[in-house]
C-alpha cells in the first residue's frame, strides 16, 4: 500500500494519504489545507480518491474537505458526535486567524467498529473521544499502523480544552481503545513525529500508571 503522509497548514497538520497499487484507489486522511499539494500526490501514484476520512472537526483537519470533495467527488466520513464543531468553522477560523473555509457535507457518518476499506484492506473506525466528541482513530491491520488524529502523540496527548473536550474521556480512550493495540503498532498523530504503542505505553507521562 501507498502512504505518504504530507503535513499541511498553519498548524501543520499530518494528512495521510492511502493507495493501492493494483486497484489505484485511495484514501485519504485528515485533508486540512493545501488540496493543491494532496492532489499532485495523487496524480503522482495515478491515484483515484474513494473516500476522504476525518478524524475529527477542528479546522487544521477538515479545512481542505470540502475543496478536495469539489475535486474528486468522493464521499466525506466523520463521526457525527462532530457534527456541531463542523458547523463552527467559521468559528473556528477565527481562533487561528485564517479565512473560512467552505463546510463540507458529511456523506458517511462512521461510527466505532465500522470498516472502511482501500481496496481489500480494512480500515477500522476506533470511537476515541476526549480530544472532540467525535474523534475517531483508524486501526490499519495491514500496515500495522494506527492513525491517531489528536488523540495521542509521541510523548503527548490531545489537548482537551477546547469546546467538547473532556479530559478523563480522553484518557479512557486512550487506555481502553489504543493501548489495547500490540506494541509494535505504529502510531501516526495528527500532529508530528510518529511513534510506537510500546513507546508510548513505556515513555508517555500522560500515561504513567495506566
Ligand atoms: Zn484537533
Amino acid at each position: 500500500m501507498i502512504h505518504e503522509i504530507l503535513p499541511v497548514g498553519p498548524l501543520q497538520c499530518n494528512c495521510s494519504i492511502f493507495g493501492d497499487e493494483q486497484s489505484h484507489e485511495a484514501l485519504v486522511v485528515d485533508p486540512g489545507d493545501e488540496i493543491g499539494e494532496i492532489q499532485a500526490i495523487l496524480d503522482r501514484h495515478e491515484l483515484q480518491l474513494k473516500g476522504i476520512i476525518i478524524t475529527h472537526a477542528h479546522i487544521d483537519h477538515i479545512g481542505g474537505a470540502a475543496k478536495l470533495k469539489k475535486l474528486s467527488g468522493a464521499p466525506v466520513y466523520m463521526n457525527e458526535n462532530d457534527m456541531e464543531l463542523t458547523a463552527q468553522l467559521d468559528v473556528q477560523a477565527g481562533w487561528i486567524g485564517v479565512e473560512p473555509p467552505e463546510k463540507p457535507d458529511i456523506d458517511v457518518m462512521v461510527r466505532d467498529g465500522d470498516i472502511v476499506a482501500l481496496a481489500k484492506q480494512p480500515f477500522h473506525v476506533l470511537h476515541t473521544p476526549g480530544h472532540t466528541q467525535g474523534s475517531i482513530s483508524l486501526h490499519i491491520p495491514s500496515e500495522n499502523k494506527l492513525i491517531a488524529g489528536d488523540t495521542l502523540f509521541r510523548d503527548g496527548i490531545g489537548r482537551t480544552d477546547l469546546p467538547g473536550g473532556d479530559s478523563r474521556q480522553i484518557i479512557v480512550s486512550i487506555k481502553e481503545r489504543l493501548l489495547a493495540l500490540d506494541d509494535g503498532v505504529i502510531v501516526i498523530p495528527g500532529h508530528g513525529p510518529e511513534t510506537t504503542i510500546g513507546r508510548e505505553r513505556e515513555m508517555n507521562y500522560f500515561l504513567r500508571g495506566l
